[in-house]
């Protein structure tokens, strides 16, 4: 064994006792760290022969970067749709690497981690309260879990239309509905060769973003019958709208189509009794995307899938690894590697069964609830406020708002930067009906109310200086 690793070897319980407590001083400090990252060129770099060790490679890290990694996992890191990391989340993650499982490998052989995949995924049913002809798996992201989803719902219409697109290709166009998809999705599109441009724009409602049925409706008839997926949406990233799943049920009966559900955060209205409503109807997908490190509070990188099971055939036609004809019941000597993109993969499952059974269903919907009240409280703060406008009614977890006047459009970009600039506060840039805006998500199981007074604070004194 090269000597430094041999040394490392002997010094473990030294080198996770000092990362440890980096982890800690940083935990400690999360309301002060600035919230924006500041930047610094590190793209010249070049490897030393001789290696430094861990303990050394520690220090030169703090030097070097210590400074300027940012809170985004703190309580005011409101841009994009980011969440936090919730202990026991980082409890599960820290034992996934340390254990440093596959979950390649065949159930009930190999290693465990199938098993707590399987057994993880049965927990998150749970928690959203969907029916258990759902098979999930963990990917990286929403974005890989829409991909995983419309791959399948590729290769059903591909079978519809008399051919195998996972061997023979994409042999002809394949239509494609939505309404306002995110942008994730028009990527899958492009990745899974079937063309993002080639989606058919369903309108919406007057000032929403939901679909409008009756432009659906006349989206279909002119398709003649003719399959097509639906990318519909549980949770808009601007204004958080819901797409009218009750309605999407009934149409269901009537036409053959794979309905798929952007559910990467919305699926989180699910934990609330009082918010749940707006998913009526959405148990009856052909499949389902969901963020885990959304939401959920769970470190990067972490989402699922649900994909009815009546589709596994075409779910194993697609990722299969290997060429040779599946044997027998493929849910029976289970692998995940021929169900989803991935073959060799960490443990993700772990520091999500962690997160949910050590908060359970009350947690979650705490979490929940208390976003959902700060983001109804910070809309209240813009209406009452002059300066600033709504730009569409809050819904659930998101504020979408601008400087107020027309005159005042060209200022909102200034005033964000500003605003980010204070490192006290994280939001992002939007246009929204044709205006430029400013959107604040909260998902962070950490912020309180104090944070909403700092950041309104902020606002004024941003407001004040310019
Ligand atoms: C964030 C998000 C995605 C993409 O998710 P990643 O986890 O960044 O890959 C997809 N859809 C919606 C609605 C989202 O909010």
């Amino acid at each position: 064994m090269n000597s430094t690793l041999q040394h490392d070897l002997i010094q473990i319980e030294e080198l996770l006792n000092l990362t440890q407590q980096e982890a800690l001083a940083f935990l400690a400090k999360i309301n002060e760290i600035p919230t924006t990252p500041v930047f610094e060129n590190c793209e010249k770099a070049k490897l030393n022969a001789e290696g430094i060790s861990g303990k050394e490679a520690l220090k030169l890290f703090k030097e070097r970067f210590g400074n300027m990694i940012n809170s985004s996992t703190g309580p005011r890191y409101l841009g994009y749709v980011t969440g936090g990391a919730t202990p026991a989340s980082i409890m599960g993650d820290w034992l996934a690497t340390v254990y440093d499982q596959n979950t390649q490998a065949v159930k009930g052989q190999g290693d465990l981690s199938a098993n707590i995949e399987l057994e993880t995924i049965q927990l998150l049913l749970d928690l959203f309260n969907l029916p258990s002809n759902f098979l999930g798996g963990f990917v990286t992201g929403a974005t890989m879990s829409n991909f995983t989803c419309l791959a399948v719902a590729r290769q059903w219409i591909g079978k519809l239309k008399g051919y195998d697109i996972a061997k023979e290709g994409v042999q002809s166009a394949i239509n494609i509905l939505s309404a306002t998809p995110h942008s994730s999705s028009l990527k899958s599109l492009s990745m899974l060769g079937l063309g993002s441009r080639n989606l058919i724009k369903i309108k919406t409602k007057t000032n929403r973003e939901a679909l409008d049925p009756k432009s659906l409706q006349e989206e279909i008839d002119q398709l003649n019958g003719e399959p097509f997926i639906l990318i519909s949406s549980a949770g808009t990233v601007n204004t958080v709208d819901f797409d009218d799943f009750i309605f999407i049920n009934e149409l269901k009966k009537k036409y053959n189509f794979w309905w798929h559900i952007d559910a990467a955060f919305g699926a989180f209205a699910a934990c609330s009794p009082r918010h749940k409503d707006v998913l009526n109807g959405w148990e009856h997908a052909d499949s389902i995307t969901i963020d885990g490190h959304k939401w959920l509070n769970v470190p990067y990188e972490n989402a699922f899938f649900f994909i009815d099971k009546k589709y596994k055939l075409e779910q194993i036609e697609t990722f299969q690894n290997s060429n040779a004809p599946y044997l027998g019941d493929p849910l029976e000597a289970f692998n995940y590697l021929n169900f989803l993109p991935e073959n060799s993969r960490r443990l993700k499952a772990l520091p999500v069964w962690f997160t949910l059974k050590a908060y359970g269903k009350i947690g979650y919907q705490d979490i929940v609830e208390n976003s959902i009240q700060l983001a109804a409280d910070f809309g209240k703060f813009i209406e009452k406020n002059q300066n600033f406008e709504l730009l569409a009614p809050v819904c659930l977890n998101t504020v979408c708002f601008t400087l107020s006047g027309e005159v005042n459009q060209e200022k909102v970009g200034d005033f964000l930067q500003k605003l980010n600039a204070t490192g006290k506060v994280f939001m992002t840039a939007t246009v929204y009906n044709n205006k430029k805006g400013i959107r604040a998500a909260f998902v962070n199981w950490l912020t309180t109310e104090n944070d909403l007074i700092i950041i309104q604070n902020m606002m004024g004194e941003v407001l004040n200086k310019s």
